[in-house]
């Protein structure tokens, strides 16, 4: 590759702060930037401004189309890009983008999930411009970061709810901020999401049907070697490997995208990329866009990038951690423990926000990341439990306590702490012994929720984490802002928090049984383990009143959006549950056929020949996998009527319920012969790629 300069390549390809200031005469810029930092309106005046300097900025970078790039409930992006051109009296064309072009949008959104709010309301949807998120151009196209909804006003995508639940978090947080006396003209969230992936050779990607149509194997026995050498992880990385990251990260930082950490994960053929946090609904753009690139750029070198949730059996899945914060426009991280003790009792107000938000909503955050994928991952002792918990660490767990009981904290020092008058004792921020096991960790001025799937959009969790989390902080306000004597009303608050909530508090071991009975017996946790447990919360009562009043939601968007992604699952099963009859009933079973009938004509040829040859080999396999084959027949079979059956539910969560009792066991079942089968059989004679193969060609 040839050599780069990088700070000359970084956001090249981005319409952003600089390009703005330098290109925007300084009324237009100035008035963008209000509304791009105090939401203020924008005046179609400045849109045209805007619009005609974006083209002209888009053309000299060789863009000929533009398009408004948005994010429906199908979980991946959309775009459909219109040509710049229009006719020119002289027979030619000009190159023209009009401010009502970059503001508003009307693609056609009949095709788009809606969960039936586009049969109730109105076919059409639009798409409006989200100045807060810079233009780009990808593919010689300007794409402008939209929000979608219906006529009637309803959101039919992710970042709309999103956009809605971070001016909730922004609202209730400058309330707080102003009891401590500070003015601030915004508090945001910013996220830097992890992301894990499997590379896999592109020529063996293509011979496996199931990963073709469902992104991982449906079928595979374990290879001699998986990852218990700990070898892969942050070991070597492979030529070809480190040939695409290095374009992965020039495509990336063009665009704008802060890629910074790269490394092996734990599974062979898995990797991790991370960038440095930013807003959140710009880390989401930037995280769909990423998994976007990283799939194009992978197959440009020969491979194919899973980002499936579990695409291997016996090793890890991947996930994507969201590291989350809340900060405010003059750049202080409001999870950050302060200098002074008036810093400190702000610090700890807005932990225990946190704490409470995770408490109140376990069941919203669990379901912000379930799908059929992930349901693989949670509880599998590998990625955290399907139980909500918050790890805080002994040391400010140990302050905690210390607030809560009037007690001294036995920190390095022995001190009382009385809130707003002592000095919070300083704890270090290591992050050695960091919980693994933990799904949302405190550290050291972040939390970070782990539990999201490898292919989850980071809209869905933080939506429901920014909402809960202005939710508490309201709650806060509404009292604190009525106290005669502050600092006493919000010790006692502090204190009556964690009283309260301290039983989503735990540092231990999230994988071991005993804590499954603990959480769910003794401290009332929930533990909702598949998607079709968790989805049906989302109309939980106190859920939706939360959601409706911040003005998250609406009443219809949210049944709709429960709806779509109950119908989400179904649908991946179902295809997942039809992939593998196919696979069973096209390839395996004509192969383990043609293999058995290779050894019934050897041992008769043999036996022709010579008395004394036994044939216990030929005979005893062929007598297993013959077996076995009927097995497999049986098995199919069942599988084929509960795929059948399913036909007959038409109340989507009871579907998805029999897809979680009946289809999934039969789908194990089936898989369990014929991986048995495949450790009998002649490796020539088996249809598909190994584990063994997928996992450790890429070189
Ligand atoms: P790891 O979890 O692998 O040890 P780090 O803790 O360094 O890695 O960071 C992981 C991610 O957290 C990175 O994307 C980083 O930019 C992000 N991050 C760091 N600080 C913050 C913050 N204050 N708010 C949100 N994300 C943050
Ligand atoms: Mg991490």
């Amino acid at each position: 590759m040839e050599k780069q300069n990088v700070p000359e390549l970084f956001g090249s390809m981005v319409f952003d702060d600089r390009v703005m200031r330098a290109r925007l005469s300084e009324d237009v810029y100035n008035s963008l930037k209000k509304t791009i930092d105090e939401n203020e309106r924008l005046d179609i005046a400045v849109a045209e401004a805007v619009a005609a300097e974006m083209r002209d900025w888009a053309v000299e970078k060789g863009a000929t189309h533009f398009t408004h790039w948005f994010q429906p409930l199908t979980g991946v992006t959309a775009e459909k890009h219109d040509s710049f051109i229009t006719p020119s009296p002289d027979g030619g064309v000009i190159m023209e983008f009009s401010g009502k072009e970059l503001i508003k949008g009307e693609p056609d959104a009949s095709s788009f999930p809606s969960g039936g709010i586009r049969a109730t309301f109105e076919a059409r949807g639009y798409t409006a411009w989200d100045p807060t998120s810079y233009a780009f151009i990808k593919d010689h196209t300007l794409c402008i970061p939209t929000a979608f909804c219906s006529y009637s006003g309803e959101a039919l995508d992710k970042k709309t709810p999103l956009l809605r639940s971070m001016e909730a978090l922004n609202i209730q947080a400058k309330r707080i901020l102003k009891l401590f006396g500070k003015e601030v003209k915004n508090v945001r969230t910013s996220v830097g999401p992890e992301q894990e992936y499997f590379l896999v050779d592109k020529d063996m990607f293509e011979k496996r049907p199931d990963l073709v149509y469902t992104g991982r194997t449906l079928f595979g026995a374990m290879p001699p070697k998986g990852q218990e050498l700990d070898d892969h992880y942050f070991g070597v990385i492979k030529p070809r490997v480190t040939a695409f990251m290095e374009e992965l990260n020039a495509e990336l930082w063009k665009l704008g995208i802060l890629a910074k950490t790269e490394h092996n994960e734990v599974a062979p053929a898995q990797h991790e990329l991370a960038p440095i946090y930013s807003t959140t609904n710009v880390a989401t753009d930037n995280n769909q866009l990423t998994m976007e690139i990283m799939q194009k750029v992978a197959r440009k070198h020969g491979m194919v990038c899973l980002l499936h949730e579990k695409p291997f059996a016996g090793v890890n899945g991947s996930g994507k951690h969201n590291n989350w914060s809340m900060a405010t426009d003059t750049g202080v991280n409001l999870l950050s423990p302060g200098e002074t003790p008036y810093e400190n009792a702000q610090f700890l107000l807005f932990l225990c926000a946190v704490i409470q938000a995770v408490d109140d909503y376990q069941d919203l955050l669990r379901l912000s990341v379930a799908t059929a994928g992930n349901d693989h991952r949670l509880g599998a002792n590998e990625a955290p439990p399907a139980i909500i918990s918050v790890f805080l660490g002994d040391e400010l767990s140990g302050i905690l306590e210390a607030i809560k009981t009037d007690k001294p904290y036995e920190g390095t020092k022995k001190v009382i702490m009385k809130l707003g008058v002592d000095t919070l004792p300083r704890f270090s921020r290591d992050n050695t012994d960091r919980n693994r096991t933990s799904p949302f960790a405190f550290t050291g001025n972040k939390f970070e929720f782990r539990s999201l799937g490898s292919s989850n959009s980071i809209a869905c969790c933080n939506i429901m984490l920014n909402a809960a989390v202005a939710e508490s902080l309201k709650q806060y306000a509404d009292k604190l802002e009525k106290s005669k004597k502050f600092e006493d009303d919000l010790h006692k608050l502090i204190k009556d928090v964690i009283k309260k909530h301290e039983r989503i508090l735990f540092n231990g071991n999230g994988y071991g049984d005993e804590w499954v009975k603990e959480a769910t017996k003794k401290r009332g946790l929930s533990n909702l383990k598949t998607t079709p447990d968790a989805m049906p919360h989302l109309l939980d009562k106190k859920n939706k009143e939360m959601l409706m009043a911040h003005k998250v939601f609406t009443e219809t968007e949210l049944e709709s959006r429960c709806e779509i992604m109950l119908e989400n699952y179904c649908k991946t099963v179902n295809i997942e549950g039809l992939t593998m009859v196919d696979m069973v009933r096209k390839n395996y079973l004509p192969a383990i056929e043609d293999y058995l009938a290779n050894l019934a004509q050897t041992t008769s040829l043999m036996k022709s020949v010579s008395k004394k040859v036994k044939c216990n080999y030929e005979i005893s396999t062929m007598e297993r996998l013959s077996e076995l084959t009927d097995y497999i027949l049986d098995r199919v079979v069942d599988l084929e009527e509960a795929l059948e059956n399913l036909k007959g539910y038409d109340d989507i969560i009871k579907t998805s319920e029999a897809i979680r009792d009946d289809v999934i066991p039969k789908m194990e079942h089936l898989r369990k012969h014929v991986d048995e089968a495949e450790m009998l059989a002649g490796e020539k004679y088996w249809p598909f790629p190994s584990y063994g193969k997928l996992l450790f060609s890429v070189y």
